[in-house]
Formats: C-alpha cells, sequence, structure tokens
C-alpha cells in the first residue's frame, strides 16, 4: 500500500512549484507521486473532483504541510477556468503539472469492448481520460513562461489487449498519441510532456474494472520481477521526469511495470 513507503526527500524539486490533478484517496497514484514531489521540495496546488472528495483529500494535504486545494471538474470549462486562474492569481506561475484522471462507466469495462461500448460511453471515457490532458496541457502552458515539464498515467492496456479493459484501453491509446503531439507542440517552449505506463495497482479506479484483482496477480505473476509495482517505482519516475534529471526526454510513455510489459509468453512448466 501506498502508505507503507517513505519517499526520499532532497532538493530535486525545490523552487518548484506545480499542480497535481487525481488525488482521490490515499492510495490514488497522484497522492503516492505528490508525497515524492514534497519530499524533493515541490510546492503543490492539489485539484480535486467535487466538493465529496474534499473531506478525504484535505487530511492527506494537510499531512504534507500544505493547503492549496482547488476543486476541478474537467468535463466543466467553468470548473477549469476557475482552478487554472486560481493557481495563476496565487504563484502567476508554474513549473510542473501531474494529469492523474480517468473515467469509463462500469458497463463499459466488463466483457466485449464490441458489445458494450455506447457512443454516450466512449464520448465519456475519451472527453475525461483524453480531452481533459489536451485541456490541461494547454491551459498549463500558458502559465509556464520559463518551461517545465507535465506527465499524464496510462497503462498497457493502450498497446495490447486487456480483458474488461476496453473502451478505456482505445482512450489510452488516444492519450498516448495526444502526449507524443503536445510534446511536439510545447517542446519549442522547453516543455517536456511524457506519459508514465504503470502496472495494474491497488486504487478506486482499478476496482472499477471486472477482473481488476486478478489484472494485479497476472501483472506480478507474468512480470520479469515477479512483483505488484510499486508506488515508490511510479512516483520516482514521476519526479526523474518532472526534474532536472529528466532533462532532454519528451513525447516518452516510461513503463513502470516490473517489466511486465516486455513479456509475450509467460514461464513455462517444466516439460
Ligand atoms: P484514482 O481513482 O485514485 O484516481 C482517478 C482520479 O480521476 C480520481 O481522483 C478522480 O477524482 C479523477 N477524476 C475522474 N473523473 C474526473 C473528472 N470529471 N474531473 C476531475 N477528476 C476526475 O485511481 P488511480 O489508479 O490513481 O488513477 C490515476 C490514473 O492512473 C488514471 O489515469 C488511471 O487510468 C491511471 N493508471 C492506473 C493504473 C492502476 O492500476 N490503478 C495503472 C495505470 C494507469
Amino acid at each position: 500500500m501506498a502508505d507503507d513507503w517513505t519517499p526520499p526527500s532532497g532538493d530535486l524539486m525545490k523552487g518548484k512549484r506545480g499542480i497535481v490533478m487525481g488525488v482521490a484517496n490515499q492510495n490514488s497514484i497522484a497522492w503516492g507521486i505528490a508525497r515524492q514531489l514534497a519530499a524533493q521540495g515541490a510546492e503543490i496546488a492539489f485539484t480535486y473532483q467535487g466538493e465529496n472528495l474534499e473531506r478525504r483529500v484535505r487530511p492527506l494535504v494537510e499531512s504534507i504541510g500544505m493547503d492549496f486545494m482547488i476543486p476541478a471538474d474537467v468535463t466543466d470549462d467553468a470548473s477549469m477556468d476557475a482552478a487554472f486562474d486560481a493557481v495563476k492569481d496565487k504563484w502567476g506561475k508554474i513549473d510542473f503539472l501531474v494529469h492523474s484522471i480517468a473515467f469509463a462507466g462500469k458497463d463499459e469495462l466488463q466483457g466485449s469492448m464490441v458489445a458494450n461500448t455506447t457512443r454516450e460511453g466512449f464520448r465519456r471515457a475519451m472527453d475525461i481520460s483524453v480531452y481533459s490532458f489536451i485541456d490541461c496541457a494547454r491551459r498549463a502552458s500558458e502559465i509556464m513562461p520559463d518551461g517545465g515539464a507535465m506527465i499524464c498515467m496510462t497503462y498497457l492496456g493502450a498497446e495490447r489487449t486487456v480483458p474488461s479493459y476496453n473502451v478505456m484501453g482505445v482512450a489510452k491509446a488516444a492519450l498516448e498519441a495526444a502526449t507524443r503531439y503536445a510534446a511536439r507542440d510545447l517542446g519549442p517552449q522547453g516543455i517536456r510532456v511524457n506519459a508514465i505506463s504503470a502496472g495494474a495497482m491497488r486504487t478506486l479506479s482499478l476496482a472499477g474494472i471486472r477482473g481488476g484483482k486478478s489484472l494485479m496477480g497476472t501483472g506480478r505473476d507474468w512480470s520479469l520481477l515477479k512483483e505488484d509495482t510499486r508506488m515508490e517505482g511510479v512516483a520516482g519516475a514521476a519526479l526523474y521526469l518532472l526534474s532536472e534529471l529528466g532533462h532532454s526526454v519528451a513525447g516518452e510513455v516510461h513503463h513502470v511495470d516490473a517489466g511486465f510489459h516486455v513479456v509475450g509468453v509467460p514461464d513455462l512448466p517444466e516439460d
């Protein structure tokens, strides 16, 4: 679990300010990343989906000595305007953005992709999980006059078929393409855009996928390291991509999945 781990402290993000979007609870990938960035000196503005989540997110944010929290629903332009205006008013500019947001309906995340993907479900998954990153990249780049770095979160279901992942796999493929196009557009402004492809981790989002637990088990058993993907690896990769350590890295989809993504055939029993 996320809280078994103590993020290494240091100065890699000292003097840097940025936005972390997508903390829902202590297991959220965004929370692991935020803890690591904070331990390296970053100042963070947290966005959360709505009032219902505030009660869960506020104690976490306060536990790392921060208090800048803004509601932001990525499907609502007025809410996004207000969130980015609040950051601009307080800080003027930022250095990094973490986008750790996705959604598809439960009905879509099971069975047959062909049978279960409705037009409305497709539109919603693409809007929340893909368009929102493009929108955030534009808004964040407007307050990054000195350059900066952005990341989003993806999964192997973008590249290969995964049971039940369905329309979310289609959305993640689009998100990875959007990462490359955003990296191309923003590179000349000194803004690096990258994605982290994490292995299956026990979060609220995974719970929404039929058979999500088995995805974790298979991820572990087939992986090269024979272990679950750990938050410290994902958060460490985020630190690398968002700090000066990641200089010259742009348009990349960086896998943090214990090597699962390179396996074509799992270990065979002895003949
Ligand atoms: P999570 O449920 O903790 O985080 C998902 C976040 O998306 C939540 O904070 C939720 O509030 C937010 N969100 C959904 N709709 C929104 C909206 N309309 N406006 C604003 N926010 C909205 O789960 P997580 O696993 O930490 O997911 C974070 C990211 O990591 C997602 O992009 C997910 O696809 C990706 N990812 C997860 C795994 C995994 O196994 N858990 C693996 C690879 C990638």
